[in-house]
């Protein structure tokens, strides 16, 4: 928009006019401080200003403007009926352009200096819009590199962690065979095991991030009951958590076609979450059923829940609660890997969640499409 300043109405009104009709917006101010209220208030890409105006000339108003952040981008013409002062006003004026035109106006002279100004101010517009969009990047690129700096250093602590229970074992277990007693070399083994199915687990995940970046998580699609899978899972899970209570409702009784380990590796995801995020409680319920020619795989907790800026964030790389990610243990890694196996599944992976109340995180897989891919 242009703003035209000018103490004289004609001159204003027959400006205006003329403007308007080459397709300009055009706003107008019959005084200096009336124009600098303006300014203030909205954005003007070229000011048309009168030199000599009683109580503030242009002059003044040109350096009152030049120090309003606002109109860093706002070219001035100045109308005058000399051009000798021109000189004293340049120094005064420091933003968008400058430049000045004699009375009479020529008007097809101050057209072309108006579509120049327009020109250069679009011109700085899109400059300053490609500056944000590479400042915004750079400070991903930042942002990306203290996610990996953090994640390097959780995980290092995390694979140490078991590694440093093995190593603890593997000396009570020298000292046991030392004094012969089978019983407490048996039970050192089988701790020593544990520790080292995390450390395996761990390094797999780890794997599956490094796979899933470079494209070759590969999948081995076959037909598997998959009753019988969560039977097995659930028995398993029950075996490492005695205390805790799986109960399961429903059954789909199909054969789905997909890579069984891949979606035991899901659904062991969403069960070890839901009895790690739930302390204090002693049970989760899955639900699983056919709805629509689609399979469901509901885990449902009652533990620490949600809020919706965080279940928004979970399925990302690396993300982990920030609040409660010092009381529990983990590199998350996990959702994310569950969500890319289950959408290469061709399904949804998602959650349900009320903070303080619990969780179901599901997942839904189509079953025609899993068959037609024999
Ligand atoms: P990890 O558990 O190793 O941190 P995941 O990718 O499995 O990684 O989970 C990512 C994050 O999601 C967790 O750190 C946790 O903050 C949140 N989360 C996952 N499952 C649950 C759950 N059942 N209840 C509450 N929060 C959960």
């Amino acid at each position: 928009m242009i703003l035209l300043v000018d103490d004289t109405p004609e001159n204003l009104i027959s400006l205006k006019n003329v403007l308007e009709k080459h397709g300009f917006e055009v706003d107008t101010a019959n005084s200096g401080e009336e124009a600098l209220k303006k300014v203030l208030k909205n954005s003007y890409v070229l000011i048309i200003l009168d030199v000599q105006m009683p109580e503030m000339d242009g002059f003044e108003v040109a350096e009152v403007i030049s120090g309003y952040s606002k109109a860093k981008e706002t070219a001035i013409i100045f109308l005058s009926a000399a051009n000798t002062e021109f000189r004293f006003i340049a120094k005064g004026y420091s933003s968008g352009g400058l430049d000045y035109i004699t009375k009479p106006v020529d008007i097809n002279i101050l057209l072309l200096k108006i579509k120049t100004f327009y020109r250069i101010y679009e011109q700085n517009r899109k400059l300053n819009e490609i500056q944000l969009a590479l400042l915004e990047e750079i400070e991903f690129r930042k942002e990306a590199e203290r996610k990996k700096d953090e994640f390097i250093s959780i995980a290092s602590h995390e694979l140490k962690t078991p590694l440093t229970s093995v190593k603890g074992y593997i000396q009570l277990l020298e000292r046991g065979l030392n004094k012969g007693d089978i019983d407490i070399v048996k039970s050192h083994l089988a701790k020593a095991q544990i520790q080292l199915e995390k450390l395996n687990g761990l390094i797999a995940d780890l794997l599956d991030i490094s796979k899933i970046e470079s494209g070759k998580l590969k999948f081995n699609k076959q037909y598997f009951d998959f009753d019988q899978l969560l039977d097995s899972i659930i028995e398993v899970i029950h075996q490492s958590n005695p205390g805790f209570n799986i109960e399961k409702n429903g059954a789909v009784n199909v054969k789905v076609f997909g890579d069984e380990m891949r979606i035991e590796q899901v659904i062991v995801n969403f069960l070890t979450n839901a009895i790690k995020y739930s302390p204090g409680a002693t049970k989760a319920l899955i639900t699983v059923n056919l709805r629509n020619n689609e399979l469901y795989l509901g885990v449902k907790d009652y533990g620490i829940g949600m809020r919706a800026d965080q279940i928004e964030r979970v399925f990302e790389k690396f993300y982990r609660v920030e609040e409660t990610s010092h009381r529990f243990q983990g590199l998350g890694i996990g959702l994310y890997i569950s969500a890319e196996i289950i959408k290469r599944h061709g399904g949804a992976i998602n959650v349900r969640s009320v903070y303080g109340e619990g969780s179901e995180f599901y997942f839904t897989i189509p079953v025609e499409q899993l068959s037609s891919e024999v």
